[in-house]
């Protein structure tokens, strides 16, 4: 992509997806290029991706990515004659072929831009000694809107995960009232316009309420209401650490002690990058890592109602979400009230 755009000086980059291809190999690529374009937005899907991509976005290189269907409503013509006419004009084996094709047909790609309002919703504990760090406990609570086949109500994603926020809120200010001592402060975040591309987590990156340097660490909690696609009979969350903070290994150590304490829920600890990169890269945590803050994801994982309108309350245990924020509130409560244990450095 970055050949084609010295060529022809493009700034946005619509990429259609064959069905045949595998899409493991696509996220790959494609999010691999989220990391090199920084500022880029990366999605698939349909036109109203394109919508919210756009209205989010000032930077100088943007990527779509799009079902072979939508980019036929878009250029009019079916993607296989849009390569025929390519392959006509550029003649076969000409190395130039796909330059030419975008030189050719970009002026067809009409964008209309708007501006999207949202709110990030936050409450916070305030410490004592320590109150000017804080540690974040976050999830997104937006979602996909309306598909094809219905509305999604995403009862997993990420329903769960917001409600794990207000319910950690809740147990905090409970445990504080009781007389726990919080040194450090603690802040609850549902962040907006995830699924659009991060938008809410960038925005807090970027107007931070306490400084960057003073958050210890974040919690993120996306999709933590299912654990039906595994074996066992337990329930089950993944945790992932990322981040170079020296405060991980305590949290790690923690998690560990409470899965064997635990009788219905296993926590998996994955120990170094995300198998999955779409994990990695694809929640809230990122722009939080991006700027060196040591991140906690939780998640009971994906499954075959992600982002369809079957991810349905009836689906959720109810029980392996008590337990996997009944782990998180043992976090939050020591990770805020024993400093030594869970130093700020930066991990060598
Ligand atoms: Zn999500």
């Amino acid at each position: 992509m970055q050949s084609i755009k010295s060529q022809t000086n493009a700034k946005t980059f619509a990429i259609s997806l064959p069905k045949k291809m595998n899409n493991r190999i696509i996220n790959r690529e494609l999010w691999a290029n989220r990391l090199r374009y920084p500022n880029s937005m990366i999605r698939s899907g349909e036109p109203n991706w394109l919508y919210h991509q756009l209205s989010n976005t000032n930077d100088t290189l943007r990527v779509f990515m799009f079902s072979d269907k939508t980019l036929n409503s878009l250029y009019g013509q079916s993607i296989k004659d849009l390569n025929k006419e390519v392959n006509k004009v550029a003649g076969k084996g000409n190395s130039n072929a796909l330059p030419t094709a975008y030189l050719t047909y970009k002026t067809n790609f009409y964008v209309k831009t708007d501006t999207l309002y949202d709110k990030n919703v936050i409450g916070y504990i305030e410490g004592t000694d320590l109150k000017d760090e804080v540690l974040i406990v976050g999830g997104h609570f937006d979602h996909v809107g309306r598909m094809p086949d219905g509305v999604c109500i995403g009862a997993d994603d990420n329903a769960s995960g917001t409600a794990g926020v207000m319910e950690l809120a809740r147990m905090c200010a409970q445990a504080q009232a009781n007389g726990f001592e919080f040194r450090r402060s603690v802040m609850f975040v549902a962040f907006a316009a995830e699924e659009s591309g991060l938008n809410g987590s960038m925005y807090y990156v970027n107007n931070p309420i306490f400084p960057l340097e003073k958050t210890v660490m974040i919690i993120n909690m996306d999709m933590i209401g299912r654990s039906d696609n595994k074996p066992n009979k337990n329930g089950y969350v993944s945790t992932w650490t990322i981040g170079r903070g020296a405060i991980k290994r305590p949290a790690k150590r923690l998690i560990r002690k409470i899965d064997r304490q635990m009788d219905n829920t296993t926590f998996y600890l994955k120990q170094d990058f995300p198998e999955n990169v779409m994990w990695f890269m694809g929640s809230d945590h990122f722009p939080f890592y991006r700027k060196g803050i040591p991140a906690l994801i939780v998640t009971t994982g994906s499954h075959d109602d992600y982002h369809k309108p079957t991810d349905t309350p009836d689906k959720i245990n109810y029980e392996n979400m008590a337990n996997v924020l009944k782990a998180m509130f043992a976090l939050i409560t020591d990770v805020a009230s024993e400093p030594d244990k869970y130093p700020t450095k930066v991990e060598k």
